[in-house]
């Protein structure tokens, strides 16, 4: 048995975090691979050191003083340090930062330097080896990770390694350019290390007690979800349910790994389990519920459209050439509604309404903004008759308007649209219908 263990920032935000961290490792001997976030936040005024580092190299590179601000960040580290008993000094590493930070080593570089430093104290206190991650995780010089390179070095050198702190979030071309994963990319990390291991498991230690079935922001205290396939967590996180990194599934997806969400505060919770596929049923019929405001529905109509063969494409062309995603497309005999994210179509709203009048000739375009879709998912709602019914009369109830209905061919996720103001009394009624009622 091999696991993998990643902690977040907030896990490692000091050194009485370090700790509860460090007991949690030793308590199970299979927890040999370690991937530590850069330290996170202590309280809610707090500032994350990958934000103190961007900032701080912000500053080095318009060649002003930035070492007053590089020192609030090495008492970051500094008070870990003491608090952990440790003999360590980062002496000489801050010095090799310093001087990079002169030459203008880069925005990446100085952002993995949160993990990288706080790797080496890891390592220290666990008495494992340190990898640094620029040496086994690989990009191209566009900054696009190679996971088959990286999967072959790094299973080659973890195969000799038996207990090894991989920091999180950066990698590096074979040059020694850094590069980073995206914002919160130490969970991508750690996935990797799963991979290569073949880990048994992959934990993912954070400050929540797993995936929740709702947004805690909307709904007071929401059901842990105990069980989600990989693809219930995707249509979740991509309808803005946060926790884990959109991207850390697909390398254990590959292998088949469990990835298990787990709380560095409330280790006796048993936390989230993300599988590819599983015999549980979800506890209440739908997995979960998230959703996002702002977005825009385009509706075109023309009669006879339904008979014009190469209408719709050429309707999408119009967003195409403009570089929008097309988030949803339902469709009528003679009309057709294209929804896209506000952001990304306001500034180029009247070029696509005229291309769209150039390709298509359509009789009538309406755009109706202002909307937000609630995504309901469930691996269970494929054979459970009357979930769609008890949706929409949950709805209705609450005297919500649905202005769209989408269902997934999967049967795994129904998207409703409804008016922004309505969007947050959308998810409390469907919750409550679901969850609710059942508890
Ligand atoms: N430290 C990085 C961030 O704040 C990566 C991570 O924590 O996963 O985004």
């Amino acid at each position: 048995m091999v696991k993998v263990v990643k902690f977040g920032g907030s896990s490692l935000a000091s050194a009485e975090q370090f700790k509860k961290a460090g007991a949690i490792i030793r308590a199970d001997e299979s927890r040999r691979y370690v991937v530590p976030s850069a330290p996170g936040k202590r309280g809610a005024k707090d500032t994350k050191v990958t934000d103190m580092l961007y900032d701080c190299y912000g500053i080095a590179e318009a060649g002003k003083e930035f070492s007053g601000k590089l020192g609030k960040i090495r008492d970051r580290y500094d008070s870990i340090i003491k608090g952990l008993d440790l003999k360590l000094s980062l002496n000489e590493e801050f010095k090799t930062i310093e001087t990079n930070f002169k030459n203008r080593a880069g925005a990446a570089y100085a952002a993995s330097r949160g993990e990288y430093l706080n790797g080496i104290i890891m390592a220290a206190y666990m008495g494992f080896t340190f990898i640094d991650a620029a040496e086994v995780i690989f990009f191209d010089a566009e900054g696009n990770f190679l996971a088959d390179r990286t999967n072959e070095v790094l299973a080659q050198r973890l195969e000799k390694t038996d207990c090894a702190v991989i920091p999180g979030f950066y990698g590096a071309e074979e040059n020694g350019v850094i590069h980073t994963f995206s914002r919160g990319g130490s969970d991508i990390t750690g996935s990797i290390v799963a991979r290569a291991v073949h880990a048994t498991i992959y934990e993912n230690w954070t400050d929540v007690s797993g995936f929740l079935v709702s947004d805690p922001r909307i709904i007071d205290n929401p059901a842990v979800i105990h069980t989600i396939t990989y693809r219930e967590l995707r249509e979740l996180s991509y309808m803005g349910a946060g926790v884990l990194h959109e991207d850390a599934i697909f390398p254990v997806r590959k292998e088949g790994i469990p990835i298990n969400i787990r709380n560095t505060n409330a280790p006796q919770e048993p936390g989230t389990m993300i599988v590819e596929s599983t015999c549980h049923q979800p506890e209440y019929t739908i997995t979960g519920i998230a959703g996002l405001r702002d977005f825009v529905a385009v509706n075109v109509d023309k009669d006879m459209m339904n008979s014009e063969v190469g209408f719709c494409r050429k309707v999408l062309q119009a967003f195409e050439d403009h570089e929008i995603s097309i988030e949803h497309m339902p469709s009528g005999i003679d009309t057709m509604t294209v929804f896209v994210q506000r952001h990304d179509f306001e500034g180029k709203e009247q070029q696509v309404l005229s291309a769209i009048h150039r390709y298509a000739s359509p009789d009538t375009i309406e755009i109706e903004g202002d909307l937000a879709l609630v995504a309901v998912v469930g691996r269970g709602m494929k054979s459970t008759r009357g979930t769609a019914g008890r949706i929409f009369s949950a709805l209705a109830h609450a005297q919500i308007n649905v202005k769209m209905i989408d269902q997934g061919s999967s049967e795994l996720n129904i998207i409703i649209g409804v008016s922004n103001d309505d969007f947050e009394r959308a998810v409390r009624s469907i919750y409550d219908i679901f969850v609710e009622t059942q508890l």
